[in-house]
């Protein structure tokens, strides 16, 4: 299934598979095509996609990369960069119980190197900016993708610009800076920072802003969490997703993921039901969604979760389109929802999530309070990022007994636990 072409989402016009991704007729977004690939081998195509190796890469078919991928196989091998993706998917019986859910899964993508999903986008981005022969990595982020861009850049020796909101947390900050990357701290929101990297974007042609104008192969790399919770499921489809949405690009992509493996064969079933999650503090697709509106009225955002504040997102109105098809929705919960879905989920599972977690569990203990969840569902629930990175939505919900290092000071300490 080699890629072919770019091809524009709104009107069809096909593009060159260079670093584009604005319709020059029509403004719409650029999305990656593949050549038609006729119903093969199922059972081959999964042996060999079983027989590749542990990471995204195992997926290599479906992804956008010319020389094919890289690993040892390749010529590339010595400049592969960090692995990413196949991360674990674990069966949450107890958070399923306390939801009066019958079959909940975890995709923790927290597992990644840098600790979040974002080390995928960045892995199959910056392997295509090297085929195209770009000198330095950058991108406009809210926090996890510069975590992501500093360390793949760094993995492979290329100088790396990371544009972040000033008042970003701090974890986030430390957690970019430390692998050498150059950080610049605008003074604005994510939406200021965007667009400022929209116009650098156009001054230093040699630089691969990933989720700029590397944003068409970027954004192919996050098809692999469907294809692997299609492989971990032992080839069977979920019957919904909860996926939080920030650009929605996540959201548009789990689906698409699912979508070319029906198409294929590989899976049989029918697409799940797609879910997005939001904070009520930026919650534009879930407002449209609320209204019936095919198109998403931008916000300031003014929430816990930085890492889904994107006032006004690329792809909203597909999101928006997904859900409804799907027999999905998209909702917005309130910060304390959200800190409440973070400790809700490590009590029950072990998994310490950021707030944008905290957003995925508040939406789905919502859609279960209200009965939106069928009784024999199967759900699958995404993670995509790591609890250290925002500890200070956790600070102060709980405390820690203070004791005299004696016996009698523990046992006394103890009693009142327990009390
Ligand atoms: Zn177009």
């Amino acid at each position: 299934m080699a890629a072919e072409k770019l091809r524009c989402k709104e009107c069809g016009s096909e593009y060159p598979l260079e670093a584009l991704y604005v319709c020059e007729r029509c403004f719409g977004p650029l999305e990656v095509a593949y050549a038609a690939r006729g119903a093969g081998d199922v059972a081959a195509l999964r042996r060999r996609i079983q027989a590749g190796p542990g990471d995204l890469w195992r997926y290599a078919d479906f992804l956008p990369l010319a020389g094919g991928p890289p690993g040892p196989s390749n010529h590339l091998a010595s400049r592969a960069g960090l692995p990413a993706g196949w991360t674990p998917l674990i069966s949450a019986d107890r958070l399923a119980e306390r939801l009066g859910l019958r079959e909940l899964w975890v995709k923790n993508d927290a597992a990644n190197p840098t600790h979040s999903f974002k080390d995928r986008v960045v892995a199959v981005a910056s392997a295509r900016a090297r085929e195209l022969g770009f000198s330095a990595l950058a991108c406009a982020s809210t926090g996890n993708l510069g975590n992501a861009v500093a360390a793949q850049a760094a993995a492979l020796g290329l100088p790396s610009y990371v544009f972040i909101p000033a008042d970003l947390e701090e974890q986030k900050v430390l957690g970019t800076g430390i692998y050498g990357s150059n950080v610049v701290s605008v003074r604005g929101n994510y939406d200021d920072v965007n667009r400022l990297c929209t116009e650098v974007a156009g001054e230093h042609e040699d630089w691969a802003f990933v989720n700029i104008n590397m944003r068409p192969y970027y954004s192919e790399g996050s098809k692999t969490v469907a294809f692997e919770i299609v492989e971990q499921l032992g080839w069977e489809l979920p019957d919904r997703c909860i996926v939080p949405v920030a650009s929605g690009s996540l959201f548009t992509k789990v689906h698409r993921g699912f979508a070319e493996w029906l198409e294929l064969g590989l899976v049989s079933g029918r697409q799940p039901a797609l879910n997005g999650a939001q904070a009520k503090g930026c919650a534009p697709v879930a407002n449209a969604f609320a209204a019936g509106q095919d198109f998403c009225q931008p916000v300031k955002p003014n929430t816990i979760a930085k890492s889904l504040a994107i006032g006004n997102p690329a792809d909203g109105p597909y999101v928006l389109d997904l859900a409804r098809r799907t027999g999905g929705g998209v909702d917005a919960v309130s910060d304390s929802q959200i800190r409440a879905g973070i400790k809700l989920l490590a009590e029950t599972t072990g998994i310490f999530t950021e707030t944008a977690g905290g957003v995925s569990v508040a939406v789905l203990s919502e859609l279960a309070r209200r009965g939106e969840i069928g009784r024999d569902e199967r759900v699958v629930l995404l993670i995509t990022g790591d609890g250290l990175k925002t500890l200070d939505a956790v600070r102060g919900s709980f405390e820690a007994h203070e004791i005299d290092p004696t016996l009698a000071a523990f046992e006394a300490a103890l009693g009142q636990a327990v009390r």
